[in-house]
């Protein structure tokens, strides 16, 4: 942790920002919350511009600054910040293309500051102690369902729909981050089916078979269109005991039987993405994992496309 707070600006003050970063930030003693920027929302007790060239001109004071903004913007944002010497803590999913990710990290590089590309689900409370469970054991198949309510978690998210917002991917990422952090091995996607509505450029659904270096499968079912219960699922079907991660790799249980975590906070990732932005930054270190973002890059080359009904929120 640095000596002073770090003053760090957010910019995009939308779902997240709310829910987690804002709060996450006031939680913290390494930093202090300076300015943000927004076209429609004002952020309490700090100056609060239109866009993230007039914050980065505006409160040159800042350190840091926390990307919030739909992927589409994430690039431009990251870049500008960078190249104005702040460090840069970005969302999920990172960019659009690999090609941004690859620049974003050379431009951190350059400037000799700290580029945190996060990936929140990997913070979830069972996943690294699942990582460890694996290693002692061989991993014969798994399934993953993540099937959530898209007006419940995305209200108004036009961009989601949009090329580069991901859709269905835009949350199954989250899975698939949870999976390249417990398998070092390759991962590969054998099967792919994309459901579009036919009115969205991206999939409200999606069927992903992968297949592991070591040639066990996993089968992912992905959905947006799922009302009640709201399903974050890994199933690790092994030699030994199954292995459960649940709630979106915040729950374990190894067999029938609940692992306590160590935190037993089921909220607890933004906090512990926070705690790493300041050890990174007082060490001069930045993080980047393409590996999420390369499976998805290939889902998406991949996927066979069906048409479904219109998407009406
Ligand atoms: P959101 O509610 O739509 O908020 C994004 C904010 O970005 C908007 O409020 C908007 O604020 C700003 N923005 C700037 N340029 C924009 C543009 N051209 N179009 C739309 N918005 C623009 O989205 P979110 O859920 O917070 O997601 C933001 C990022 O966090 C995404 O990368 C998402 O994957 C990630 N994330 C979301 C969740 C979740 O549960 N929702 C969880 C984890 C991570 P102004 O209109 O005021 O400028």
């Amino acid at each position: 942790v640095t000596a002073r707070p770090i003053r760090i600006g957010i910019a995009g003050v939308g779902k997240i920002a709310r829910d987690q970063h804002i709060p996450s930030i006031a939680a913290n003693p390494a930093y202090r919350l300076t300015a943000a920027c927004s076209r429609h929302a004002q952020v309490k007790g700090v100056e609060t511009f239109r866009d993230i060239e007039q914050m980065l001109a505006g409160a040159a004071e800042l350190d840091a600054v926390a990307i919030c903004t739909p992927p589409q913007m994430h690039y431009q944002a990251a870049k500008a910040a960078l190249l104005k010497g702040k460090h840069v803590l970005l969302e999920k999913p990172p960019c659009t293309s690999l090609a941004e990710f690859d620049h974003l990290v050379q431009l951190a590089q350059k400037a000799g500051r700290t580029l945190y590309q996060t990936w929140h689900s990997q913070h979830a409370d069972a996943v690294a102690p699942a990582a460890v469970l694996l290693q002692s054991r061989r991993l014969k198949r798994a399934r993953v369902a993540w099937k959530e309510d898209v007006r419940r978690w995305h209200p108004g998210q036009a961009w989601i729909w949009e090329a580069g917002g991901f859709g269905i991917l835009d949350p199954g990422i989250n899975a698939i981050s949870i999976l390249t952090r417990l398998f070092d091995e390759a991962l590969l996607p054998r099967s792919v089916t994309l459901f579009v509505p036919a009115n969205c450029q991206t999939p409200i659904a999606a069927e992903i078979t992968l297949e592991t270096g070591g040639g066990a499968e996993i089968q992912m079912e992905l959905d947006f269109r799922h009302t009640g219960t709201q399903t974050w699922d890994i199933l690790l079907e092994t030699d030994a005991e199954p292995i459960t991660l649940s709630s979106g790799g915040a729950l374990l249980s190894l067999g029938d039987a609940p692992v306590p975590t160590a935190s037993g906070d089921l909220h607890g990732e933004y906090r512990s993405i926070y705690r790493r932005f300041a050890e990174l930054v007082a060490r001069g270190q930045s993080e980047a994992d393409a590996r999420p973002m390369r499976l998805v890059a290939d889902i998406f080359l991949m996927g066979k496309r069906i048409p479904v009904e219109p998407f009406i929120e």
